[in-house]
């Protein structure tokens, strides 16, 4: 089959699958065989534009839904997505290449917002002050902001989604996606179940494509707020366009995560957490930890520990019970593959180097095995950029000082973790260390839906995390309302700024 001959995968516009007419076209993979099993449409503008029209005529009626048929929709949703997210488990398996138990778990924390969100009345009401000055209350709305887009990344097509879907969604808004063109199905799929779930036409678009597609949204009046989850020059990018044009605006960007091990800490615990957090999903997750920082005399055994691990690892296609799978192109895992040449030039020491290793599944399909590499410097580039992927590096330090230092020094502040079994010390590291999800003794610390997930530094920009009690605030606008009833004893001409009485 030519690639002209494959399906291409369509926008989700109006309530239903809407094949693409730009004539642009990108190969979507199976990472695991190696060769694309579809495409997907670009949008150009004049897509983009009748989805932003589709997504603002289905508004009004959505924001005017009463909360109880807003929540019996959620409510639906979350019964059919729980039913079947097997099914979803196979396509992101299929498209981004992570074991299909690992898929399972992204929508598992997927379907947790969509749980927060069926109980989304307690979190938008609003408060009421009675005779705030004689016969005179004051009240607030919490309302939706209308059209909103979310611009998500390739490494979550379920989860990042899901972050935000239900919580706009729930709260009254029209929410156009753009889901990252690299596995682009799952999102067509989750608008067709929250179709079967009873959501109105046009209150969930998908809309695929590029750059054309996310700057139709940073560019379109109707546009209230923007959503973005990916890399950090181009989260910087969504942030400033999107506040230049008077949008309210979320952007999480990359991450660089260390894992910080303190002498007293249960090595074997710290090890299995390490193989874990390094290589599952093959290090592509903004909470992989890609550092570990040993504070001596740790590092020797440890890194025994970690190797042992690695070499009853099972790397091959994710449908095939492997515990991890390929990355996510061929581009994408020779640049990764690319950092080991950087680590030898600059004098670390591979410990174990992923290229060329045995694979369970094709022989074209995206591998690179994990990568462990030791004594890293910090001026090196594998330790300052984000290189995301199965490579994890050490870096050895004297004191736990120095290793918070380290830390701090660093340009994210997304995820961190600290190994010990001193509480003091672990209760100091939370005061002290400058990132925004902290696990102790907890090596991929992604907080429940309650809360919210976000970073500091280049990790977000704006102001809001997501979900949990930000996501309400960020997708709704709050008004005050001042009222009084009419009555006789009220009236009276008085010129001077209104004062509580
Ligand atoms: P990416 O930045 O390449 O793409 C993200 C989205 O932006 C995609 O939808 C893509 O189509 C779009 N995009 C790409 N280039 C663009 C441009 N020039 N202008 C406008 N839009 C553009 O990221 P990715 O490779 O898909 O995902 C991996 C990155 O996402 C990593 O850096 C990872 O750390 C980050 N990430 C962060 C979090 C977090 O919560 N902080 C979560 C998941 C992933």
């Amino acid at each position: 089959m030519s690639d002209t001959d494959l399906p291409v995968i369509p926008h989700y516009i109006g309530g239903r699958r809407t094949p693409s007419t730009s004539g642009r076209l990108a190969p979507v993979y199976d990472p695991a065989i190696g060769t694309a099993s579809a495409n997907v449409g670009l949008a150009d503008e004049a897509e983009v534009a009748a989805a932003i029209d589709s997504a603002a005529a289905a508004f009004p009626a959505w924001r005017d839904t009463s909360i109880a048929k807003r929540q019996q929709v959620m409510f639906a949703f979350r019964e059919l997505l729980n039913a079947r997210k097997g099914d979803l488990a196979e396509i992101v398996t299929s498209e981004h290449g992570k074991v299909v138990s690992d898929a399972l778990g992204e929508i598992t924390r997927g379907l947790e917002v969509v749980e927060l969100a069926t109980g989304f009345p307690h979190l938008i009401k609003g408060e009421h002050s009675e005779n705030v000055s004689t016969g005179v209350d004051v009240y607030s709305l919490k309302q939706p902001l209308g059209v909103v887009g979310i611009v998500s990344p390739f490494n979550f097509p379920a989860m990042v989604p899901l972050w935000f879907l239900p919580v706009a969604i729930a709260a009254g808004n029209a929410v156009v996606l753009k889901p990252s063109e690299k596995d682009p199905s799952a999102a067509v799929w989750l608008a067709e179940l929250f179709t079967e779930a009873g959501l109105p036409d046009g209150v969930f678009t998908v809309l695929q494509g590029d750059k054309v597609a996310v700057d139709g949204l940073l560019e379109h009046p109707e546009v209230q707020a923007i959503s973005f989850v990916g890399s950090t020059p181009i989260a910087r990018y969504i942030y400033e366009t999107a506040a230049k044009n008077g949008k309210r605006v979320q952007a999480l960007g990359g991450a660089k995560n260390h894992m910080l091990v303190l002498p007293d800490a249960d090595l074997d615990l710290v090890a299995d957490a390490a193989v874990n957090a390094g290589f599952g999903s093959a290090g592509e997750r903004c909470m992989a930890i890609s550092v570990i920082v040993a504070v001596e005399p740790v590092a020797d055994e440890l890194i025994a520990k970690v190797t042992e691990r690695v070499a009853g690892l099972r790397i091959g296609d994710g449908r095939r019970n492997c515990d991890m799978g390929p990355l996510i192109t061929r581009e994408h895992r020779d640049k990764v593959a690319s950092y080991i040449d950087v680590a030898i030039a600059d004098g670390a020491d591979v410990v174990i180097d992923g290229r060329g290793i045995e694979v369970d599944g094709a022989a074209d399909g995206f591998w690179l095995g994990p990568t462990l590499i030791d004594r890293v410097s910090t001026s090196s580039r594998v330790y300052t950029e984000e290189i995301f992927g199965p490579v994890l590096s050490v870096v050895r330090v004297a004191t736990y000082e120095e290793g918070v230092e380290l830390i701090n020094s660093g340009a994210f502040g997304n995820g961190t973790a600290i190994f010990t079994n001193d509480g003091g010390a672990a209760r100091r590291f939370q005061n002290e260390v400058q990132v925004g999800m902290i696990g102790i003794n907890v090596p991929i610390p992604v907080p429940v839906a309650y809360y919210s997930f976000g970073g500091w530094k280049q990790s977000l920009f704006g102001d809001a995390k997501a979900y949990g009690v930000h996501g309400f605030e960020f997708f709704t606008r709050e008004k005050a309302v001042t009222s009084r009833w009419l009555d006789p004893s009220h009236g009276g001409i008085n010129l001077g700024f209104p004062q509580t009485k």
